[in-house]
């Protein structure tokens, strides 16, 4: 007899799906919290809120929300390529960045013939889609939770279509440096192309001279989104960044309107607020500095960071999560990862890191008790 199974594709049935932040409306149904009683410090959201100017792009663009959008989403386009001195050729949107990585594997993995290539403990959903594809994910190790691009470069193989670097990455927070990104981005073989990866680029001081390699031609994709720094991750817009022929094949992966009306006008404006960006990164770099001096006077290993987050190993990550989501507070355990002692604290307001600070060794103390992840 034929089964359901027996009809599914073969990555389905093995796919565990990506395990995002936990939503704010849920805990306030479990716990008996209301919304406002809670803070989430789980998805590396901007705890500003949105830009201004998107609110204000938003407003002027609901009543024509009966229309469709633009489908090649030109105008967001072309004030993506003025913004990096690009050619609109060079841009292709996505429904968030993760999107994008989509399309990169319609284009360029053949189920069960290619392969993609990334870090140990690099953002999850290239290895989920390399599996939905029924593609393999190599992984290199990942030394202190860094990149090793030596060993990344040994393991290209014939069939390698795509490499994903992450920098700075989710959810170790480290980054690549500028020198040794260059050198593997002019080393790569013309057999695969090189997905950098850059969510979190907007928080670096010194960000690498990425936009100047795809002027120039190389087999590179960079991966953008308004989700971080301009705080739209609820509108799903993200972009690529690449060199024409590769971003028109890219074109040709994506459904004719795949990222929505809203989203484009609130790209559009978000992407000239220097103010919003510039509170942001303050606030972030001075409570990325609390958090990991706290971390510090106790006694807590953590990953210094480049990002807008620290990941920080706590015994048993699980039984903190639960502890601080009886206070109120959503934070991201880390065992997916396969880092099950390890949590991902995203950097709050100044007064959100002064209450998380304050709350963090009540929840620590409260799963001492617990047996920790390890089983030890
Ligand atoms: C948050 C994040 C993204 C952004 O995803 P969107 O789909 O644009 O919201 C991409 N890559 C990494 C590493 C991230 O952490």
């Amino acid at each position: 007899m034929t089964t359901l199974e027996d009809l599914v594709n073969p990555g389905i049935l093995s796919l565990t799906p990506y395990e995002p932040g936990k939503p704010i409306d849920e805990l306030a149904r479990e716990q008996g919290f209301t919304p406002d009683q809670i803070c989430k410090l789980a998805s590396n959201e901007n705890p500003l809120g949105p830009s201004p100017l998107a609110l204000q792009a938003l407003q002027e663009a609901l009543p024509h929300i009966h229309l469709y959008p633009d489908g090649a989403g030109r105008l967001l386009r072309e004030a993506i390529a003025r913004h990096h001195d690009l050619s609109v050729e060079n841009v292709v949107l996505g429904n968030g960045s993760n999107e994008i990585i989509e399309f990169l594997f319609h284009v360029f993995v053949l189920p069960r013939t290619h392969e993609a290539l990334c870090s140990r403990h690099a953002f999850a959903v290239y290895r989920l889609m390399a599996q939905l594809f029924d593609a393999p994910c190599r992984e290199t190790p990942d030394p202190e939770f860094r990149h090793d691009l030596t060993a990344m470069r040994k393991s290209i193989g014939p069939n390698t279509r795509l490499i994903f670097l992450t920098s700075p990455n989710n959810p170790t927070g480290t980054r690549i440096p500028n020198r040794e990104l260059e050198e593997f981005v002019r080393a790569a073989p013309a057999h695969a192309v090189v997905a950098l990866d850059e969510a979190y680029i907007d928080f670096l001081d010194d960000p690498p001279p990425s936009v100047a390699w795809v002027r120039e031609g190389k087999n590179v994709v960079l991966l953008r989104t308004f989700s971080k720094m301009q705080g739209l991750a609820g509108l799903r817009i993200g972009y690529a960044l690449a060199p024409a022929p590769i971003a028109s094949l890219l074109q040709r992966a994506r459904q004719p309107f795949n990222t929505n009306l809203l989203a484009q006008a609130a790209a559009v404006a978000a992407l000239e607020d220097h103010e919003h960006r510039e509170k942001t990164r303050q606030i972030v770099r001075a409570g990325r500095i609390r958090l990991e001096e706290s971390f510090a006077r106790q006694g807590l290993p953590f990953v210094p960071s480049s990002a807008n987050f620290v990941m920080v190993r706590v015994g048993n990550g699980d039984a903190l999560f639960h502890s601080l989501l009886r206070h109120g507070w959503i934070i991201r355990p880390l065992k997916s990862y396969g880092l099950a002692e390890w949590v991902r604290v995203t950097i709050g307001t100044p007064e959100q890191v002064t209450r998380f600070l304050e709350i963090f060794p009540t929840a620590l103390q409260e799963t001492a008790a617990a047996p920790d992840s390890t089983g030890r």
